[in-house]
């Protein structure tokens, strides 16, 4: 049999990650991320603000910076036990994506200027890559941007934009010259959100919320000090924050709480006559999932032991993207068939009175909302051409 069992020390540090977490984190916000409830920006802030003071708002920067200068092994113990505590995530867009680019690209000045801020969670960010014809083949992007005097002037219109609603800034790629290699002449840059010319409009999604955005960008100027590395250098640039972004998609830790979560409730009852425990397609069903997550956290391991600090992740990074992403959606929709019926209630109709601890309102609504991660971070399909062409060499 397989043990993943972690070095002494590890265990000592999880204790105190688990402990910190528990006296921490208020109950309110507790509950309502145990319960799949939307978190405010508000209340986001109010926590992320206790992990600043403690230093563990940003667990992937290096210590000069702000960060606890963990070890690869101590980020993924933090993860899950903040997953296991009900945790709320938030938008990782600064934190997680731009964070590590501007510590290897930015500036002095740009450090200086924007990673404070982001540790403090005054500012959130969002990430303008996407258009209409370009997602997947994002090099065929047609945002703009002109230099004119010390500005750019950018034109073009970013999709499915996450949090632009709730954004002080974005990061954004626009064509700064037309080459004839289309990833050539893209540059990357960091723009305040209340600019003249920005118009977001929102895009409700299958689950209902209201997550993502369109950003049309109408003449918009922005002072060439924001952008990031030389102009042209945004494709590398952007490569690198895509790697970090893969790692975020794959979902373990999250994964880890909600199959521990199916554990507590297999001897509930649950809308019919007999425990879940007894239905022997609900085992086999679970039984899967934590083989295919301890298979997929084993992967993981390797690939986190091979990581040199400073250096964004290699394509084996797609391994765990592609695995994750499904097997997240796996564990909700068997999460959602504990409810039955009750799953497709109105989440603002849920109430205390269901027969265990979730609210089971919430529990389609995140199943939906997790088709999701088979799509953004770049798509299966995607993850899988980039295993043929990079790992596999075919
Ligand atoms: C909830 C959500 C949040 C998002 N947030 C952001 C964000 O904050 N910022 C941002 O920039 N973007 C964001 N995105 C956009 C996301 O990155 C894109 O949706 C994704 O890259 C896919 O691009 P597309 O939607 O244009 O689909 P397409 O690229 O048109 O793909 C359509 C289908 O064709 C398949 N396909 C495409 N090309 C190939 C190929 N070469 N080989 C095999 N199959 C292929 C795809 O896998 C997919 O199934 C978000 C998307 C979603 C759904």
């Amino acid at each position: 049999m397989l043990r993943l069992d972690f070095a002494p020390e590890l265990a000592d540090f999880r204790a105190q990650v688990r402990d910190f977490l528990h006296d921490a984190l208020p109950a309110d916000i507790r509950r309502r991320t145990a319960n799949c409830e939307h978190i405010e920006k508000s209340e986001q802030q109010r926590w992320d603000r206790i992990l600043a003071a403690k230093g563990w708002r940003a667990p992937n920067w290096p210590k000069d910076h702000g960060g606890p200068g963990w070890s690869a092994m101590e980020r993924f113990v933090y993860d899950e036990e903040y997953s296991l505590a009900s945790a709320p995530r938030g938008n990782p867009a600064g934190v997680s994506l731009l964070g590590p680019i501007l510590i290897s690209y930015g500036t002095e000045e740009q450090k200086r200027r924007f990673l404070p801020p982001i540790l403090s969670s005054e500012e959130w960010w969002c990430q303008g890559f996407s258009e209409a014809d370009a997602g997947s083949d994002l090099a065929a992007l047609r945002a703009t941007a002109c230099r004119d005097g010390d500005d750019y002037i950018v034109n073009g219109v970013k999709l499915w934009t996450s949090y632009a609603h709730d954004a002080e800034w974005m990061f954004l790629l626009a064509r700064t010259s037309k080459e004839e290699r289309k990833q050539a002449g893209i540059s990357f840059f960091l723009m305040p959100m209340d600019s003249p010319g920005i118009t977001v409009t929102p895009i409700v999604t299958l689950g209902g919320l209201h997550m993502v955005n369109q950003v049309m960008l109408d003449d918009v100027r922005i002072p060439s000090a924001y952008r990031v590395g030389e102009d042209g250098a945004g494709w590398r640039i952007a490569g690198s924050l895509l790697g970090h972004e893969r790692f975020v998609g794959a979902r373990l830790a999250p994964t880890t709480a909600l199959l521990q979560h199916i554990r507590k409730l297999v001897n509930v009852y649950a809308g019919c006559d007999k425990p879940l425990a007894a239905d022997p397609h609900f085992a086999a069903e679970l039984a899967r999932l934590e083989i295919d997550l301890l298979a997929l956290k084993a992967t993981a391991y390797r690939v986190m032991s091979q990581e040199t600090p400073g250096t964004s992740p290699g394509p084996e990074v797609s391994v765990l993207k592609l695995q994750g992403a499904k097997l997240m959606q796996d564990v909700a929709d068997l999460l959602a068939s504990i409810a039955g019926p009750l799953a497709i209630a109105d989440p603002g109709s849920a109430t205390g009175t269901v027969p265990f601890d979730h609210q089971l309102a919430y529990l389609s609504q995140q199943a939906l909302d997790l088709r999701k991660l088979t799509i953004f971070g770049g798509s299966s399909e995607i993850q899988k051409n980039i295993i043929a062409r990079r790992i596999l060499q075919v």
